[in-house]
C-alpha cells in the first residue's frame, strides 16, 4: 500500500479553464479511487489532435473548466474496491475508449465500442457517482474522455487501463495509448491491405503515419501520402510513403487525381484528418469492386457525409473506427511486445519533448503543423 492510498492528492494539472486559452497550471486536489477506479501516476503523456479540437471547442461541445490530455503512460498509485487486476506499481498504459469485459461489444471479436466505456467526449465526471475526481478549493474540475493524463494523478476506470510490461519505456509508449495504435490498427485491423496492394492515407500527423507503417507492415507496394501541408513530406518516407499528393497542387478533386496514378483507384484508403472533404476523397478514391475506406479523424459536429449512392453499388465499401478496432485490455499488451521486439518503431514518431510547465508549448507545435508527437515530461 502507497502511503497516499485512501488520502485526497494534491499535485499539479494543467486546466483548461476556457475553450482556446492556454492551460494553466494549477494545484488541484485528486480524490482516492472509488469502486472499480484506479488512481495513476502520470510519467508522460503526449498531445494528440483530438486534445486540441475539444480544447478549441470547435469539434463538438464541450465542457470547461476541463483537464484535457488522453495519450500517457503511468504508474498505479492505488486502487479502488472491486479493483483485482491491477495493484500499485503496475506499469499502464490509460485508453480513452475502455473494456468491461463483460457485455456484447467486449464479448464480440469485431468490435471495441465496449457499452459501459465506448469513447464519450460530453462527460465529464466518473461513471461510480456521477461526480469529479479533481477539484480546486472544493469546486469541481471535469474529467475528459474518462483519463484526463494533464495531471500528474488522474483517476480512471479499472476497465481504460492496459497493463503492459513494466520493461518498456514509458516516455516511448505513451504514444500508444492513442495516435499509433489508433493509425496502426486502422490499417491492420480494419483496412487490411494484402500484400502488393495500394494504399492512401490521408492526414501525415502521427495518426495517418502509423497508419502509412500499418500499411508497410502488411507488404503493402504502394503508400500514396496526402496532405495539404508539403512540408509533411520529408518525414513521411520514413514511415514507407511512396508518392505523395498535396491536393492544393491539382485544379481538380484528388480522388480524381489518385485514380489516374493507380489506374481506377486504390485498394485501400486511410483517413486521418478529421476534414469532411478529405473523408469523402478517401472513400471516392478506392477502387470500384474491391476498395476499402475506412474513416478515422474526428469530425466536426457539423459536419455531413456526402456521397453518391452509386459509389456503394459499384462496390465499394466505407468503414469508420475508434482507437484501430483495439480493446485495450486485452490487445495493447501485445502492442507494446510488438516495440519491445523491434517490430514496431515508436521514437520515429516522437519529434519533441517538453516539460509540463511548458505544456502550451505542445499545442502551438500541433497547430502549426509541425513535428508529430510532442512529449510532455511531467517532472
Ligand atoms: P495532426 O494534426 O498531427 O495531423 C493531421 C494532418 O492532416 C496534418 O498533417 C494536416 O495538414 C492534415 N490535413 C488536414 N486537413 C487535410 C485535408 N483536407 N487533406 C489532407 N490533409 C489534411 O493530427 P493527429 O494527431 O495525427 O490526428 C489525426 C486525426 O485523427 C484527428 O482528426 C484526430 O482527432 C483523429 N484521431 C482519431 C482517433 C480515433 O480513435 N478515431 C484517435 C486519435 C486521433
Ligand atoms: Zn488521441
Ligand atoms: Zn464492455
Amino acid at each position: 500500500m502507497s502511503s497516499t492510498a485512501g488520502q485526497v492528492i494534491k499535485c499539479k494539472a494543467a486546466v483548461a479553464w476556457e475553450p482556446g486559452k492556454p492551460l494553466v497550471i494549477e494545484e488541484v486536489e485528486v480524490a482516492p479511487p472509488q469502486k472499480m477506479e484506479v488512481r495513476l501516476k502520470i510519467l508522460f503523456t503526449s498531445l494528440c489532435h483530438t486534445d486540441v479540437y475539444f480544447w478549441e471547442a470547435k469539434a463538438q461541445d464541450s465542457v470547461f473548466p476541463r483537464i484535457l490530455g488522453h495519450e500517457a503512460a503511468g504508474i498505479v498509485e492505488s486502487v479502488g474496491e472491486g479493483v483485482t487486476e491491477l495493484a500499485p506499481g503496475d506499469h499502464v498504459l490509460p485508453v480513452f475508449t475502455g473494456e468491461c469485459g463483460e457485455c456484447a461489444h467486449c464479448k464480440s471479436e469485431d468490435s471495441n465500442m465496449c457499452s459501459l466505456l465506448r469513447i464519450n467526449t460530453e462527460r465529464g465526471v466518473m461513471l461510480n457517482d456521477g461526480k469529479t475526481r479533481f477539484s480546486i478549493n472544493g469546486k469541481p474540475i471535469y474529467h475528459f474522455v474518462g483519463t484526463s493524463t494533464f495531471s500528474e494523478y488522474t483517476v480512471v476506470h479499472v476497465g481504460c487501463v492496459a497493463k503492459i510490461n513494466p520493461l518498456a519505456p514509458l516516455d516511448k509508449v505513451c504514444v500508444l495509448s492513442c495516435g499509433i495504435s489508433t493509425g496502426l490498427g486502422a490499417t491492420l485491423n480494419v483496412a487490411k491491405p494484402t500484400k502488393g496492394s495500394s494504399v492512401a492515407v490521408f492526414g501525415l500527423g502521427a495518426v495517418g503515419l502509423a497508419a502509412a507503417e500499418g500499411a508497410r507492415l502488411a507488404g503493402a507496394s504502394r503508400i500514396i501520402g496526402v496532405d495539404l501541408n508539403s512540408g509533411r513530406f520529408e518525414e513521411a518516407k520514413k514511415f514507407g510513403v511512396t508518392e505523395f499528393v498535396n491536393p492544393k497542387d491539382y485544379d481538380k478533386p484528388v480522388q480524381e487525381v489518385i485514380a489516374e496514378m493507380t489506374d481506377g483507384g486504390v485498394d485501400r484508403s486511410v483517413e486521418c484528418t478529421g476534414n469532411i472533404n478529405a473523408m469523402i476523397s478517401a472513400f471516392e478514391c478506392v477502387h470500384d469492386g474491391w476498395g476499402v475506406a475506412v474513416l478515422v479523424g474526428v469530425p466536426h459536429k457539423d459536419a455531413v457525409f456526402k456521397t453518391h449512392p452509386m459509389n456503394f453499388l459499384n462496390e465499394r465499401t466505407l468503414k469508420g473506427t475508434f482507437y484501430g478496432n483495439y480493446k485495450p485490455r486485452s490487445d495493447i499488451p501485445s502492442v507494446v511486445e510488438m516495440y519491445m521486439k523491434k517490430e514496431l518503431e515508436v521514437e520515429k514518431f516522437i519529434t519533441h519533448e517538453v516539460g509540463f510547465a511548458e505544456i502550451n508549448k505542445a499545442f502551438e507545435l500541433m497547430l502549426k503543423g509541425e513535428g508529430l508527437r510532442c512529449i510532455i515530461r511531467m517532472e
